[in-house]
């Protein structure tokens, strides 16, 4: 019998609805008041996203590594993340992601919004990222293997941008193609540490910061691989 996708990878013990509702009361009690956003945390199998090996930690609220030195990041970050490029906005239509990663980050977006646009530069990651989506049934993901400091051109302007890997500055050509009235959340390199950063733009295009705290990325690189 074929199940619909959905039960298909609802899970079992350690990856089970129940567990997941553990995780999503734990990231209410971290902060995280978007219903919607806990909903699309409840309903997005992360464990899908990582190693069958750590399959069992899928729902723990920890980074977890995914090869080629990266990491998955941690659900509240990702929560945290997203509740603040949606800031209670009417459904947004086009969002770009910089660092797809495993796809956990896009796939959480994917339920929320109509279009995710995301960018990675390792291609290996990039193609693993492409099968999870297909296998849990998600078709609004578009992605590409491209240095993402550079945006999406022809997909721009953007409702909302995320980056998810840190780097000295938030790329020009990332503001740029940032919508008017749109914001953008972005990990940046602040003396020894790192920010996250929200930029809001305003209806006259103007670009205003704020800084949401400290958060641990794994670097923003150049070039492919
Ligand atoms: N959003 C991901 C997080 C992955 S970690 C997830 O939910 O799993 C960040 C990712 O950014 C890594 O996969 C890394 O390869 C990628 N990355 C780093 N610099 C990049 C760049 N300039 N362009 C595109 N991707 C980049």
């Amino acid at each position: 019998m074929m199940l619909p996708k959905q039960q298909r990878h609802q899970g079992i013990g350690m990856t089970s609805p129940r567990t997941r509702e553990r995780l999503v009361e734990r990231l209410r009690d971290k902060g995280i008041h978007d219903e919607q956003v806990l909903r699309a945390i409840a309903t997005t199998p992360r464990h899908v996203f990582v190693d069958e090996a750590l399959s069992t930690r899928a729902y723990e609220d920890t980074a977890l590594p995914i090869g080629m030195g990266q990491t998955i990041s941690q659900p509240y970050i990702v929560a945290y993340m997203t509740q603040e490029l949606l800031a209670g906005r009417e459904k947004l239509d086009k969002v770009l992601e910089v660092g797809t990663g495993s796809g956990y980050q896009s796939a959480v977006l994917a339920g929320l919004v109509n279009k995710v646009f995301s960018l990675e530069r390792i291609e290996p990651l990039l193609k693993e990222a492409r099968r999870r989506f297909h296998r849990v049934g998600l078709h609004n993901v578009y992605t590409r293997h491209a240095n993402g400091a550079e945006g999406w051109q022809t997909q721009a302007p953007f409702d909302a941008i995320i980056i998810t890997a840190a780097g000295p500055r938030i790329p020009p050509e990332l503001l740029a193609q940032l919508a008017e009235g749109g914001r953008l959340v972005a990990p940046v390199e602040r003396g020894d540490g790192q920010r996250l950063i929200l930029v809001s733009r305003d209806d006259a295009g103007e670009y205003q910061e704020k800084d949401l705290g400290t958060v641990t990325f794994v670097p923003l690189l150049e070039g492919l691989s």
